[in-house]
């Protein structure tokens, strides 16, 4: 059944998202602070809100692609926010990458509305997200999972279930904390290997063989020329910004911290991303660490 969809938040990752709920068939009623984004989603088809709260009177489930938990609650929570509206029995899904404990306050103030809340971040990035291809990690309650697997199905091809609300959001942040520490491993050893005379191409081909080999090596090298298609071979540019891995590396060092947890690597990446951001990479793409690495090497 094609239900009526709410979207809030059609930037890089949601205005795709969106797109592919229409060419699926689902009407969608569509809501962003940035008044062109929202006249991209009504040229293809969308109808436009004004505010969550219009969204939210107007659709059997809204799903939300915004950037951070601060977006996220005054959305959910703010004046003409979603909960001044929403109607009982309404399927909330998050798909941003948020604090966890941000997820888990929305779940409880939308069970209070009789509505459900689950959180179903993405892996997979803006070129997944155009191809309908997205991974979604989906937290919440067991029984409401097929419903949201329908709805997302639209604009994913793995839509996993993750346990209780805020699991997707812990999963997501992990793997980011890894992501960062393997490429800040992979671009410093290839900066090594360089000033020790090896060439690029050969030195990762050799990595990818051996024992050394992670994604960022193989998929998403941070030398420019290895790889043709990845950002680091067009100027850092598209990709998966510097400031949104900081922001991500952030809420992994604050559930670290809250669970008492050491993640030693994690809190040096988190610094070095910060960093990254303050010295002119932070809209360029994450794998920028290769460049900032060798402006620091003696001449
Ligand atoms: P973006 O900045 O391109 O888009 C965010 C959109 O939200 C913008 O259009 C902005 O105008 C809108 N917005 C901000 N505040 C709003 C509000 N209060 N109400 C309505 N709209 C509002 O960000 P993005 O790249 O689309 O990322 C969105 C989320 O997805 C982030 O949490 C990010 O970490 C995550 N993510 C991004 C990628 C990626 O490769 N870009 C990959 C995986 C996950």
């Amino acid at each position: 059944s094609q239900a009526k969809v709410g979207f809030i938040g059609l930037g890089n990752m949601g205005g795709p998202m969106a797109t592919n709920l229409l060419k699926k068939g689902h009407s969608v009623v569509a809501y962003d602070v940035s008044p062109e984004a929202m006249e991209r989603l009504e040229d293809e088809g969308a109808s436009i809100a004004m505010s969550p709260a219009e969204v939210a009177s107007k659709v059997d489930s809204i799903i939300t692609m915004l950037p951070n938990s601060q977006h996220v609650r005054s959305c959910y929570t703010g004046e003409k926010g979603v909960f001044e509206s929403v109607q009982p029995g309404t399927l909330i899904v998050d798909s941003s990458t948020i604090d966890p404990s941000v997820s888990k306050e929305m779940a409880g103030s939308a069970l209070k509305k009789g509505a459900v809340f689950m959180d179903a971040p993405v892996s997979g990035g803006i070129n997944a997200a155009k191809a309908g291809t997205l991974t979604f990690m989906v937290g919440g309650d067991e029984k409401e999972f097929m419903a949201a697997k329908e709805l997302l199905s639209a604009m994913g091809k793995n839509i996993i279930y993750c346990g209780g609300v805020g699991n997707g959001q812990a999963v997501k942040i992990c793997n980011n904390m890894l992501l960062a520490i393997s490429m800040i491993g992979t671009a410093e050893t290839m900066n090594l290997g360089m000033r020790l005379g090896l060439e690029a191409k050969l030195m990762a081909s050799i990595i990818n063989a051996a024992t050394g080999r992670c994604w960022s090596s193989e998929l998403y090298n941070p030398v420019p020329g290895v790889l043709e298609n990845v950002p680091s071979s067009n100027n850092y540019e598209g990709g998966f910004g510097t400031a949104l891995m900081a922001k991500d590396l952030g809420l992994a060092q604050d559930a670290a911290t809250k669970s008492l947890t050491p993640t030693p690597l994690g809190s040096l990446a988190h610094q070095i991303y910060r960093v990254m951001c303050n010295s002119g990479l932070a809209e360029k793409d994450f794998s920028s660490i290769f460049q900032f690495l060798q402006e620091q090497n003696s001449k």
